[in-house]
């Protein structure tokens, strides 16, 4: 039997990538924050230079570090040390698609501000495809090879969003007003999203155009409703059936493994204090997903609380966000999952927000 969390903590995987300078950044002659040894994972926040500090008065500006699982320095492409989609892509991609083979969830999201590249690490581009676009591959590819002849594969995929604490079907036309969608329980399938679309697919293909229905959706509501995507929670899915006959003893086995890839809203509208009315609102149901995501991720990742929660499990605290709520089988028990905390590099105070949120979920 795989161990639970509370007998292997390295169930939770916390990586940080550094973007690179953007042009503009770059025609601004922008300071480098971010220093990343590979050689100890060692990530360092530089102070900014004090012509540089926003608010020099009311903060205090100091070298931090933080110790993750990886460091990604996809900064300057000139350096040996440079990461591709490719090698964040190898470095949990492939474990975690061997839990889902073995009838396991998983759960892979980004976290970071507006820019840092949450999108990039997670969908890419046609040329530098992500995580989401690479784990599909991947997936056909095994199944093409046959792992087990005795096996039917099955997959389906469901791509929605969650925006203000409402879940929003992106593989369905945009309406308005927007139909939202009821989170319901059930004793067999757990916590589900009430006639989302699950569509089944047959090859990677077909997983890309749902992937651009799903893109397009979201995309004309950022044009829209003023940039909706970054203060949305995007959840790809991929549910994986294995149904296996055994001819020696003529059984039938049905495995269910859900991979979930998540483009988490940008962090920085986690702050609501500048906020008022809708917005305020607003702020509020996006900080209250972040940070329960935080503190789920960081009882998870800590063996002692789950010792102490051995008895009331209950304590990790689902419930408090829809988010969260939906992500629950894909959080705990049997389950992998990885953070990459995106950062840019020249962003002295939401760096080191999404570094300290990062450091809790280790
Ligand atoms: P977010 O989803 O966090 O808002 P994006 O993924 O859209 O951020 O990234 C912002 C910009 O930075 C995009 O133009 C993207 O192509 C670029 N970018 C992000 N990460 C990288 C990277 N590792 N290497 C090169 N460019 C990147």
């Amino acid at each position: 039997m795989a161990p639970s969390p509370v007998d292997d903590p390295g169930n939770v995987k916390v990586v940080v990538r550094c973007r690179a300078f953007l042009k503009r950044e770059k025609e601004k002659g922008t300071q480098c924050l971010i220093r990343m040894d590979p050689a100890t994972q060692k990530t360092t926040l530089l102070a900014p230079a004090e012509s540089d500090h926003p608010n020099s008065r009311s903060k205090v500006y100091e070298d931090k570090e933080f110790t993750f699982d990886k460091s990604f320095w996809s900064h300057d492409l000139d350096d040996p040390q440079y990461a591709h989609q490719e090698d964040v892509y190898r470095s949990f991609g492939e474990e975690f698609l061997d839990h889902n083979f073995d009838g396991y969830h998983t759960c892979i999201f980004a976290y970071g501000q507006t820019g840092s590249g949450k999108s990039y690490t997670m969908m890419g581009t046609p040329e530098q495809p992500g995580l989401i676009p690479r784990t599909c591959e991947e997936l056909f590819e095994r199944i093409q090879q046959e792992p087990s002849p005795n096996t039917n594969y099955h997959v389906l995929v469901s791509y929605f969003e969650v925006y203000n604490e409402h879940v929003r079907d992106l593989l369905q036309p945009r309406t308005n007003p927007p139909i939202y969608l009821k989170i319901r329980e059930s004793q067999v399938e757990g916590v589900y999203v009430q006639n989302l679309t699950e569509a089944p697919v047959r090859n990677y293909a077909d997983v890309e155009r749902l992937m651009k229905v799903g893109d397009m959706s979201r995309t004309t509501a950022a044009t829209k409703m003023n940039d909706t995507s970054s203060r949305s929670h995007a959840v790809f899915t991929i549910r994986l059936k294995q149904i296996t006959h055994s001819l020696l003893s003529d059984e039938t086995i049905e495995r269910t493994a859900r991979m979930r890839l998540v483009d988490l809203a940008g962090s920085e509208r986690a702050k609501s204090t500048e906020a008022t009315g809708a917005r305020l609102k607003e702020g509020g149901q996006i900080n209250k997903s972040l940070t329960t995501l935080g503190r789920v991720i960081a009882a998870l990742a800590d063996p002692k609380r789950a010792n102490k929660n051995r008895r009331t499990r209950d304590v990790v605290p689902y419930r408090d966000s829809v988010l969260t709520w939906l992500l629950k089988d894909s959080l705990g028990g049997n389950s992998k999952t990885a953070m990459v905390a995106c950062v840019a590099p020249a962003d002295y105070e939401e760096t080191l927000s999404t570094l300290r949120y990062a450091d809790q979920a280790k």
